[in-house]
């Protein structure tokens, strides 16, 4: 149920599959409230245990499929659609629309609501062949054995079935706007935080968490630490194989930094060229420093898009109240450039 839809048409009936069971569950409770409030018949709600009811749990059923599978969506809704249509009508006419159990005809309209909705694609659609359908032979002809106060309660409570269904029908689509436009906006912000080369933080996102891990360290008084990592000899890199490789190795270094240092709460941000930022909430020192270590083996180790790329590493660790993220990261920075100074490749 959580793939992603391939096509806009795939996209289109896993919305009204998910649309369909909301708006039959809605419905549903709102046909039960209603027949409860209305004179309560004998044997409610044991009756609906019909062949009807289990028309209902079969198209629940399909809009089900819909989720699974929505490309059947619309011929198991189309063949269900006529099936449940004739069938009304036939059962309507024939009188035995349960006299006793006024509830079964609002099943049947709150069905043809989900039903048509999915096979026209439209409450307006869905609502007036409910009505064409339904109403005309009620009102008009009744229906044998009804008299004209049980067929008013029919037409009211079916008119009030229908308007839940349409209310029903817009909240859910109302859902699933927002759910769509929530999506989109996170992918947009996602996008707008991250760095385009290379995937990890961009310089204003991982800016934002290293103030935010720092408020929360004051707060907390917990450790926070920040390492410095910039590539040795980039210029060279770049001269030699090219812009490109050099965009590779950015890549691989971002990846192999992010990986290392993921799985235990750490951010890495591209803080401009050819330098990187990982911040580790929550780690002090002395294991920022074994940290740097292991990232500085992990570079130097293995070959980065083919080439054998070094980084120096400049660690600092939060302070205290009092402490800023410029200080912060101007130690940080200093002991990167004393990692140079030592011959690179190194931690500092
Ligand atoms: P060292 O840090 O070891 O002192 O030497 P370096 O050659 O890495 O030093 P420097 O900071 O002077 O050079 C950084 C180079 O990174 C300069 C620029 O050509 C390159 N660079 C910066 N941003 C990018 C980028 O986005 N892509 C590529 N391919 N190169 C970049
Ligand atoms: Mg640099
Ligand atoms: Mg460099």
């Amino acid at each position: 149920m959580n793939r992603t839809p391939e096509t806009p048409l795939e996209q289109r009936f896993q919305a009204l599959g998910l649309n369909i069971l909301f708006t039959v569950t809605l419905s549903y409770i709102a046909m039960i409230l209603l027949s409860t409030m209305m004179e309560q018949p004998q044997h409610f709600p044991l009756d609906l245990f019909t062949l009807k009811y289990g028309m209902l749990v079969v198209s629940v059923g399909a809009a089900f499929a819909g989720l699974i599978a929505p490309r059947r969506l619309k011929w198991i809704v189309g063949i269900m659609g006529v099936l449940a249509g004739a069938l009304l009508v036939v059962t309507i006419r024939s009188g035995e629309a349960s006299v006793a159990n006024p509830a079964v005809i609002h099943i049947w309209a709150v069905q043809f609501i989900m039903l048509m909705y999915a096979v026209f694609g439209t409450r307006i659609g869905a609502a007036v062949t409910v009505f064409l359908l339904v109403m005309p032979p009620l009102a008009m002809w009744g229906v044998a054995g009804v008299d004209a106060a049980l067929r008013q309660t029919w037409v009211v409570t079916s008119v009030a079935v229908c308007a839940v269904a349409m209310i029903a029908h817009h909240y859910t689509a109302f859902l699933l706007r927002s759910m769509t436009l929530y999506a989109e906006d996170h992918a947009k912000l996602r996008a707008a935080r991250q760095d385009g080369v290379t995937d990890v933080y961009g310089r204003a996102a991982i800016e934002e968490e290293l103030e935010r891990a720092m408020t929360h360290a004051a707060k907390d008084n917990t450790p926070v630490s920040i390492v410095v990592v910039d590539i040795d000899h980039f210029k060279g890199v770049n001269d030699r194989h090219g812009h490109a490789t050099g965009d590779d190795v950015l890549r691989a270094v971002a990846k192999r930094l992010r990986r290392n240092v993921g799985g235990m709460g750490g951010m890495v941000g591209r803080w401009g060229g050819e330098e990187f930022l990982v911040l580790l909430p929550g780690i002090a020192k002395p294991d920022a420093l074994v940290l740097a270590e292991r990232l500085r083996h992990e570079i130097a180790g293995a070959p980065l898009a083919g080439l054998n790329v070094t980084a120096s590493f400049g660690v600092a660790s939060y302070r205290g109240k009092g402490d800023t993220t410029d200080e912060l990261f101007g130690r940080a920075d200093m002991a990167m450039y004393e990692a140079k100074r030592s011959g690179r490749n190194a931690v500092r």
